[in-house]
């Protein structure tokens, strides 16, 4: 089955450059022009991977990504004209999975998209969006609530463990000890064990299943500690 790629670009002779190297190599290609018309085709239609120049007419790069990452984690790989651009992307932490830097060699590009689908494959969060099915498996944090929500849906969490997520979720990617969790979601850390950390871990994990059963955001590193996947 041939993997869908949308090129987001606006110029044309980069977009056919794009095109013809990624169907060379057997990929089904989609285009885009402006981030509006981006942004439409994903709601409506699933990619495996999405190319995003960062200089478009109507929004920049950025904006489509920081949009479209509100409901979906296909992958990203931006083009970009410029150093500070760069700087952006890897400081900003847009979401994003790689970057190329313009200009390119096709080729090259080719060979990004195939280890950034090779990497997303290898996980099951970056699955390409199911439309018209579930919501979209993410947490999202309402500090004025003090609630967390999976997927949309409020997690029923006990203080320790609303805490406990809380400080898995502002660091995400990094692997967090069970110190440093006892001492973020504890109000008195010297009343836990490094057992009552895994079991609230344990708790959470299946609060979490309970409402998206194939969402499993917090990652166990043997030996280290928990880290939300990024
Ligand atoms: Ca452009």
């Amino acid at each position: 089955m041939s993997r869908r790629v949308l090129v987001v670009e606006d110029e044309p002779s980069i977009a056919e450059t794009i095109w013809y190297a990624l169907r060379t190599e057997g990929f089904d290609v989609s285009d885009a022009a402006t981030g509006g018309d981006a942004l439409s085709k994903l709601a409506s239609e699933s990619f495996d991977c999405l190319i995003l120049d960062v200089g478009l007419p109507d929004m920049s790069g950025f904006d489509v990504c920081r949009t479209l990452r509100q409901s979906s984690s296909v992958p990203i790989l931006f083009l970009t004209a410029r150093d500070s651009e760069i700087d952006r992307i890897v400081g900003l932490e847009l979401g994003a999975d790689d970057y190329v830097a313009k200009p390119f060699s096709p080729r090259e590009l080719a060979a990004r998209v195939r280890a950034i689908l090779r990497r997303t494959n290898a996980t099951p969060k970056a699955s390409p969006p199911t439309p018209n099915t579930a919501p979209p498996s993410t947490l999202d944090h309402d500090p004025l609530r003090k609630v967390i929500r999976c997927a949309g849906q409020s997690l029923d969490l006990s203080r320790n463990e609303y805490h406990l997520l809380l400080a898995l979720m502002k660091n995400p990617g990094r692997v967090l000890t069970r110190d440093q969790l006892m001492d973020l979601a504890w109000q008195d850390p010297g009343t836990a064990s490094d057992r009552t950390v895994d079991a609230h871990i344990k708790s959470v994990r299946s609060k979490i299943r309970a409402l998206t059963p194939d969402f499993d955001p917090i990652e166990t590193r043997r030996g280290l500690g928990y880290a939300l996947r990024e």
